[in-house]
């Protein structure tokens, strides 16, 4: 018992640390981004045998080929996003679930695709098992957007393209931010659209990073 809650101290202090090295001290100032930071145990959403570098300034593998993003650059795309607590948020490529888990704590309601089965089952179990109760996650092609038609506050691409997908574009709700590493499929720019009319979209150029691919119709061919 006794060693059992000096481990989960352990990983807290740690995270305590993640928080204020990796992220406020790099600019990450939104308060709501760094309370979510430091409350989801990245721990949790990691094999059992990678608990031990869940701080670490690093992405980790996560099966299938893919990871679970660094955290910075998590957060740099939150605080980007400018999600508020009535928002309702899209995250394309979930993962581990550890975005949507983040997401989960500042806005209102998320939605979450994920396109390996595996994934996003494990996901799931992590996000209830967490009691993290309002999100949606779906297995499919997220290039395509969210199934039927509605829109978003905010939309986090997970996984980077060649360019913004339309469908995408579209499920912006006006004054919706999008934000999306497009590029090369080795390297990138993380960009942030904002829905300024019908159709009208401002951008900006956040920063440089390496993503795995968006794969599906309006992403890379596998
Ligand atoms: N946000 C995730 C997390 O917190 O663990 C990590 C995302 S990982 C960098 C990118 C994910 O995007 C992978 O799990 C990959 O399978 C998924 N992906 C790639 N193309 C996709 C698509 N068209 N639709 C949905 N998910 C996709």
């Amino acid at each position: 018992m006794t060693s059992m809650r000096t481990r989960a101290e352990d990983l807290a202090q740690r995270r305590e640390r993640m928080v204020a090295s990796q992220i406020a001290n790099r600019g990450v100032r939104a308060p709501a981004v760094l309370a979510a930071m430091r409350e989801v145990p990245r721990e949790r959403f990691v094999e059992p045998a990678m608990e031990e570098f869940a701080y670490e300034d690093a992405p980790l593998p996560i099966g299938e080929e893919q990871t679970i993003s660094q955290p910075y650059i998590v957060a740099a795309m939150m605080a980007a996003a400018e999600i508020g607590p009535q928002d309702h948020v899209l995250e394309v490529g979930a993962g581990s679930g550890y975005v949507a888990a983040l997401l989960s704590r500042i806005a209102s309601h998320v939605c979450a695709i994920e396109r390996h089965e595996s994934l996003a089952q494990a996901a799931r179990r992590r996000l209830e098992a967490l009691g993290y109760l309002n999100v949606d996650l779906v297995v499919g092609d997220g290039s395509r957007g969210w199934p039927g038609a509605r829109t978003f506050d905010a939309i986090l691409v997970s996984a980077a393209g060649p360019d913004v997908p339309e469908s995408l574009k579209q499920q912006l709700a006006p004054g919706g931010r999008l934000v999306m590493p497009v590029g090369e499929r080795e390297q990138q720019r993380l960009v942030k659209l904002t829905r300024r009319a019908a159709d009208r979209f401002d951008q900006e150029d956040i920063t440089g990073v390496a993503f795995v691919p968006l794969i599906g119709a309006q992403g890379w061919v596998e």
